[in-house]
């Protein structure tokens, strides 16, 4: 799929979890539900940093080309040190190490411990960073004419603005985890759960996507997971565009009403 409709899967996909909370009887106070679903906008076009042409990759300047090639490099060494026989000889690494969910997982946990130890500046870097994404993600036409330097600046102010509400005691700094020392643990979430739709996004369209790794299927220890061939569609094709995201935004809304309680 393409940035946009990867984004908004992940702004759906938190709303959705919050709904879920809510029934669960651990509704989230709505700046969490809030931030969260931007973050998870913007964690939503992560694994796509193994892709040159890629949002995530042209959103910071040099310092995002220059990760963008090393994450390329990585994810090709990882993909010919364990692929089996099954597995096809590629020649880089676009959707194999960034597209897995022990990635999803490993970055979630990173982001998290980040936000434990790292204090109000690494909880401002990280939600910096998603603020940025989330409005190349979702601001998808509005963000590719103005210039970067616009959107970045965008993403410091939102940055700040949501750092500092999140802080007023009862908005949910400690949401979920309310032990002493672990306020903004739950950072993490949501964007594990971004990368992950993400790749399910991924694995509809034609070429499927190996999310499993490294847990072998068949003789493939990278099986590109996804539904029957017919089923499948391309990315950026109509059914993307005029299928999925309306039914993400209805399924976004209701999400949203749910989680606040209204229905
Ligand atoms: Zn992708």
């Amino acid at each position: 799929m393409m940035g946009p409709a990867h984004s908004l899967s992940g702004a759906a996909a938190w709303l959705g979890v919050g709904a879920a909370a809510a029934a669960a009887g651990h509704p989230m106070p709505w700046p969490v539900l809030a931030v969260g679903a931007l973050i998870c906008a913007g964690a939503a076009l992560a694994p796509d940093l193994d892709h040159k042409a890629a949002t995530i990759s042209r959103a910071f300047g040099p310092v995002s080309r220059t990760l963008c090639e090393v994450v390329d490099k990585l994810s090709y060494a990882v993909y010919k040190a364990t692929r089996t026989q099954g597995d096809p000889r590629r020649s880089g690494g676009h959707r194999t190490l960034t597209h897995t969910w022990l990635w999803a997982v490993l970055v979630g946990a990173g982001a998290s411990a980040l936000a434990i130890t790292g204090g109000r500046w690494a909880v401002l870097a990280i939600l910096f960073v998603h603020m940025v994404l989330a409005v190349e993600g979702l601001l998808w036409r509005a963000a590719r004419v103005s210039s970067d330097i616009l959107v970045w600046l965008l993403g410091a102010t939102s940055a700040w603005i949501l750092a500092d509400i999140l802080h007023k005691p009862g908005n949910g700094s400690d949401w979920l985890f309310t032990a002493p020392g672990q306020e903004y643990l739950w950072l993490g979430l949501p964007i594990v759960l971004g990368a992950i739709v993400h790749d399910i996004g991924d694995a509809l369209t034609v070429s499927g996507c190996p999310i499993l790794w490294p847990i072998p299927v068949g003789r493939k220890r990278w099986y590109p997971v996804g539904p029957p061939k017919p089923m499948r569609f391309r990315a950026g094709s109509w059914v993307e565009l005029k299928v999925l995201m309306p039914v993400f935004m209805l399924l976004g809304g209701i999400g949203c009403l749910g989680a606040l309680g209204v229905i």
